[in-house]
């Protein structure tokens, strides 16, 4: 059997696979086992956002890999102290809980808002108001938290206390919140749901209106930040800064790690024995996540980000007139989706023949979130690939 028959035999199988193996990665070029190569536009979906296999990251893994791998969360260790007062001094947070993946970091968050009104002697401020269309992950309680039912389907009885609302829409928040209610948790930009960022004013309002009711603010970051929209958190595009902030994805370029972060007041819903995970934090993680954050966080790296994001807007832009498909061009630095109004599918299957990895989602939306590190060569070879495709 080869590799794509014996994963099929003995995976689940829970992913609609592309019949491809890949077997190396460096910067943004990927190979598979026949070695062909491909300008990876999906960065394993917004995740290797410095490159496949940069060498400060690989270096920081091996050194680490070769002195101290894991010890229990009982104990400390300094690459963890070093990532989560990194993440502190670069953001609006004061703590940090750090979790394997975007799912548990969102579990840590929702847990945190429950638990905060707890404390508080509020039991019966529980439920938390999630969008239409928004994407939290596949646990109980973060697809019970997502707002789209087909990631829900079959897994019932779903854990209780989420609302949905529709997105960018201020008075059906403000309709929804009642004593019951102890947070709003949402994405700047959805990301599965299609690239729809919120709107600025919208997102202002969204930030008072939890304040003046007493609600937590939660921000989904797993996919918008660390870079990807420009700026270091999406958040910081609008100017709001939520209570509780979670991220994933970029942080370790690959390696799993997942990160939960509140504000001071926040804070005082975990005590010992509130949350925990065997993994959560090991040194190997943090370790590599640290080099990942001092080489995002410089502001020139980010300038270059918004760049590099215009222009690719704008050159997927100048398609529009040429190809009446294309119905929509949307994003924020370098996470663009362009919406068509056929299979986006399709265009992604060729576009992979041509060499380039895109992805599609919601069905029409092509997703586009390069390596950060991506050129506006690599840039102007896709858009010309999807020029010629749309043709
Ligand atoms: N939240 C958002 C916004 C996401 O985009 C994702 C994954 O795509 C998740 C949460 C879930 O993250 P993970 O797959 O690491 O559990």
């Amino acid at each position: 059997m080869n590799t794509i028959e014996r994963t099929d035999a003995y995976v689940f199988n829970t992913y609609a696979r592309i019949p491809t193996v890949f077997v190396r990665g460096q910067g943004a070029t990927l190979w598979d086992d026949r070695g062909n190569s491909y300008t990876d536009f999906l960065a394993g979906i917004a995740v290797a956002s410095l490159g496949h296999c940069h060498p400060a990251v690989t270096r920081a893994i091996a050194d680490q890999a070769a002195t101290l791998v894991h010890v229990s969360n009982i104990f400390y260790t300094e690459p963890q102290a070093e990532l989560a007062q990194m993440l502190v001094e670069n953001s609006f947070a004061d703590k940090v809980f750090f979790a394997n993946s975007g799912a548990e970091a969102n579990e840590a968050a929702i847990k945190l808002a429950r638990r905060y009104f707890n404390e508080k002697g509020e039991p019966g401020r529980f439920k938390i108001i999630t969008m239409n269309q928004s994407f939290h992950g596949r646990t109980m309680a973060t697809l019970s938290a997502t707002g789209q039912d087909k990631i829900k389907q079959g897994f019932s009885p779903l854990v209780e206390g989420f609302v949905h609302c529709p997105f960018n829409d201020i008075d059906a928040l403000t309709a929804l919140i009642d004593d019951s209610v102890c947070a709003v948790m949402m994405e700047c930009l959805q990301g599965e749901g299609g690239v729809l960022p919120a709107d600025p004013d919208y997102i202002k309002s969204v930030r008072r209106l939890c304040s003046e009711r007493g609600l937590l603010l939660i921000f989904d970051e797993v996919q918008t930040g660390m870079g990807r929209c420009g700026t270091l958190f999406a958040h910081e595009l609008f100017d709001v800064t939520p209570d509780i902030m979670t991220l994933a994805k970029a942080l370790g370029n690959g390696l799993p790690i997942g990160a939960m972060l509140a504000s001071k007041e926040t804070v005082k819903g975990f005590t010992a024995g509130s949350h925990a995970t065997t993994f959560g934090g090991t040194p190997l993680v943090t370790r590599a996540a640290l080099e990942v954050l001092k080489i995002i966080s410089e502001p020139a790296f980010l300038g270059e980000v918004r760049e590099k994001g215009s222009y690719l807007k704008q050159e997927l832009t100048k398609l529009m007139p040429r190809h009446k498909t294309i119905k929509a061009v949307r994003g924020k630095g370098l996470l663009v989706g362009m919406e068509l109004d056929s299979d986006a599918g399709k265009v992604v299957r060729l576009a992979m023949k041509k060499g380039f990895i895109l992805n599609a989602i919601q069905g029409k939306v092509i997703r586009f979130a390069p390596p950060l590190v991506i050129t506006r060569e690599e840039i102007d070879g896709v858009v010309k690939v999807l020029d010629d495709l749309l043709d």
